[in-house]
């Protein structure tokens, strides 16, 4: 443990840069998370380094957050993107790596935490180097992302590698008690490792904005009925049965559905999604707007009727609380902690997740054609749920080991 100075915490994002664009391919809620509890443990008087994979020449050694927060980019593998199935090819250099900088910069850490099952396949060969505890969060459960059926196949290497960390990492952390029943179901982890510590939502920057000055800002119609998608373009995401629903809506005119995510390498399902319009001669309810910037987003949410998160998966749902935080309802489907969260029928309405995508156009119809619920109303629903509370819950975790 480090004497005097701040307790040294080593936050590892091995496949995802804490600051890359978000709603691109491997970077999402993830990094939103990393970025915040990072910044709330900084404040709090930790010294933090999130150390990630350079996958560009650009970057330099490191990038200051905040005085006690830098992300540390760490050479392993091509100066490119690089599959996150073929990563773990690169995972021995990044250790290896990361062994040297604490040497060479004469730092030593007090803690590990790692992110994703590839972070804590090389936390766990960090920590047996560092002797320092070791606590992981998984995000997405591969045996249970595979259960639903949909999307890619997990590999083999990942479920075995969740498994033998959930017996060997101090501390597992997840954010809701489906994930801790999860990780007991699918790995047999063991329950007194498990701690619950829920995301939350940046109440500073997602508040409501008046609608009206919301859609003249971004050139919207005042008259439409606004749907809202935000998030990665991926199967597990729903967003092709969100797509089946609004073309089955029995009442068009004037619906939009406004999807905002995606990179370069989302053209072909955007596409696929753009035909289905194509067919039904209805590609003007659609409004494909790419990436927005983070801080952007409140206007979209404010803009909104409703923001719709279908998926078949989620370990939280980020996205559907900063909606809230706009004072904009959700239709949700039973994941992560959105059954928790949405109340009915103001806060929105929460399906199975099995849902069908005429249940879902019913309940859209039905959304549409009230009128809105007082922002302010809405919003009070996560109020409580800012990222210092994460930072708190965390906080009590360090606690345990001294920290
Ligand atoms: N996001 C963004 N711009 C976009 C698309 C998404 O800032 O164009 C953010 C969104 O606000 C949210 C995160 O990406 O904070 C997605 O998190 P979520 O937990 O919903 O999904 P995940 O990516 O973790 O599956």
């Amino acid at each position: 443990m480090t004497r005097g100075g701040p307790k040294r915490l080593a936050l590892l994002s091995f496949h995802s840069s804490p600051i890359g664009r978000l709603g691109s391919q491997d970077t999402g809620g993830m990094s939103v998370y990393l970025r915040q509890l990072a910044g709330e443990l900084g404040q709090a008087g930790y010294a933090v380094d999130i150390f990630t994979r350079r996958w560009e020449q650009s970057q330099g050694q490191s990038v200051s957050l905040s005085p006690s927060v830098r992300v540390v980019f760490v050479d392993a593998g091509p100066l490119e993107r690089v599959d996150k199935g073929q990563l773990h090819h690169h995972l021995f250099e990044f250790v290896r790596a990361m062994v040297t900088f604490g040497r060479t910069q004469k730092v030593k850490y007090d803690l590990i935490y790692s992110h994703y099952w590839l972070s804590g396949w090389a936390g766990s060969m960090l920590a047996a180097v560092w002797d320092v505890p070791h606590f992981t969060m998984f995000h997405t459960v591969g045996a249970s992302k595979q259960a639903t059926g949909v999307g890619e196949t997990e590999p083999s290497l990942r479920l075995e590698k969740e498994r033998e960390l959930v017996h060997s990492c101090h501390r597992l952390i997840v954010a809701t008690t489906q994930e801790q029943s999860q990780l007991v179901e699918y790995y047999d982890a063991p329950s007194q490792a498990i701690r619950i510590v829920p995301l939350g939502v940046d109440l500073h920057l997602f508040r409501p904005v008046d609608r009206r000055q919301a859609r003249r800002c971004l050139g919207m119609s005042l008259d439409d009925k606004v749907i809202l998608y935000v998030g990665r373009i991926d199967a597990i995401k729903g967003i092709e049965r969100l797509v089946e629903a609004v073309l089955q809506l029995p009442e068009r005119r004037h619906v939009k559905l406004m999807v905002i995510g995606g990179d370069e390498t989302s053209h072909g399902p955007i596409e696929r999604l753009q035909d289905m319009a194509r067919k039904e001669n209805a590609d003007h309810m659609f409004d494909f707007r790419g990436l927005v910037d983070h801080d952007q987003l409140p206007l979209y949410y404010s803009a909104a009727n409703v923001c719709a998160v279908v998926s078949y998966y989620e370990s939280f749902g980020l996205v559907a609380l900063e909606a809230l935080a706009c004072g904009t309802p959700v239709i949700a489907s039973d994941v992560g902690i959105l059954n928790q969260i949405i109340k009915e029928p103001v806060l929105g309405t929460v399906l199975p997740v099995t849902h069908d995508p005429r249940l879902l156009a019913y309940h859209l119809h039905d959304r549409l054609l009230q009128s809105p619920p007082h922002p302010e109303l809405v919003r009070q629903g996560v109020c409580e749920r800012g990222w210092d509370h994460t930072a708190r819950h965390f906080q009590n975790v360090l606690a345990e080991y001294g920290l």
